[in-house]
């Protein structure tokens, strides 16, 4: 099968995998040596057109490029950071879309924070990609494009990556499976799977799903509430899947993958962040693998909501280490570039 994305033409050459490549290739009387060359200046060289490929023949270029779709996310926006170095970057896509994706340096190695969607669908309160809603799924080759212009533009190269930008994974579940397969692909940028971390809202089947595709990937659940009331008020998606079911997707994640997970935690003052929800908490994560990552929200100027204290912050923290439960607080990174998630899309496409 040949990943088309459903709505183009050309085929979308960078979402293929190698054998799919070949395969393509021998049907077109290709020599298949050809085709290992070809994949190489896509996924090493991170090529942004067919001429670049220096050593084919003039021929096989011109065939290729009317075969073939090739783009590149172009930049429109980069925010560096004087705190801390991180870059936000604002990119359109071929057929005029942005997105966001922020590059972020740490003493382990460089991190990008890739969307897998133009927008989301899934209404939660607090976040900014939710405010026009979703636009569209976005195809594997322009995930990995996020990634391979970020590297080429820093110059340094990504050992990291995050799925946390805008969009909700598990809502584009095939195109983010088959990206996770080809940026770790030994032939290409060869990203460490366990350096990867995919967030997701708490898409029960996805997440069970998930489980059974052998990439030791680490799953990061958005929690945000230790009961299925409060978390309703936050996250629309928690009407469709109990905390109890979503939990135990999570156990199961972890005693199929050996991976333990993280559980994010936007503290939302009067909200989720006084005692008795870390109280809440502690109970519902013990024994559970993982940890933790307390994030202090980040207010979205069209939602009516506020970051907690530093005081209730540290208090929640402490509770729950108090309690037995790992936790750390989310380091902010590029505080003085932009708020938070998607509102430097918003912001571009509101024109402020
Ligand atoms: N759809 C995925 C990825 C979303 S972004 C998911 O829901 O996990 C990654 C994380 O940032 C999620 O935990 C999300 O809930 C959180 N987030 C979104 N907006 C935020 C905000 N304004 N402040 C703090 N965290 C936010």
């Amino acid at each position: 099968m040949v990943f088309d994305g459903g709505r183009m033409e050309k085929i979308d050459i960078r979402s293929l995998y190698f054998s799919e490549l070949e395969e393509i290739f021998r049907e077109m009387g290709e020599r298949t040596f050809r085709a290992g060359q070809v994949y190489g200046w896509l996924h090493e060289k991170m090529a942004e057109d067919f001429e670049q490929m220096s050593n084919l023949p003039a021929k096989l270029r011109k065939v290729l490029g009317e075969r073939f779709e090739l783009t590149m996310p172009e930049p429109v926006e980069e925010r560096i950071s004087r705190i801390d170095g991180t870059r936000k970057y604002l990119f359109r896509l071929a057929d005029g879309n942005v997105i966001e994706s922020v590059w972020m340096k740490y003493q382990h190695g460089n991190s990008v924070c890739i969307s897998s969607q133009a927008g989301c669908r899934m209404g939660c309160c607090f976040c900014a990609s939710t405010l026009d809603g979703l636009e569209r799924n976005l195809t594997p080759s322009e995930m990995l494009g996020q990634v391979y212009k970020i590297q080429a533009l820093t110059k340094e190269r990504v050992s990291h990556i995050v799925m946390m930008g805008s969009g909700e994974p598990f809502d584009n579940y095939d195109g983010v499976i088959r990206f996770l397969r080809l940026i770790s692909d030994e032939r290409g940028l060869n990203i460490s799977l366990r350096n990867i971390t995919v967030s997701t809202c708490g898409i029960v089947p996805g997440i069970e799903k998930f489980a059974g595709e052998g990439l030791p990937v680490t799953l990061a659940l958005s929690l945000h509430a230790p009961n299925d009331q409060v978390r309703q008020k936050l996250m629309p998606i928690a009407k469709a899947y109990p905390l109890s079911q979503v939990l135990k997707a999570c156990r199961d994640y972890f005693d199929k993958t050996g991976r333990r997970l993280t559980f994010e935690y936007s503290l939302v003052k009067g909200i989720n962040d006084n005692l008795k929800e870390a109280g809440e908490l502690a109970r519902l994560l013990k024994g559970v693998h993982g940890h933790v990552n307390l994030i202090p929200v980040n207010p979205v100027r069209e939602r009516d909501f506020a970051r907690s204290d530093q005081k209730a912050i540290r208090e929640f923290k402490e509770f729950l280490e108090k309690a037995g439960i790992a936790v750390t607080i989310r380091r902010e990174m590029g505080r003085d570039i932009e708020g938070a998630c998607g509102q430097l899309r918003r912001g571009f496409l509101s024109g402020n």
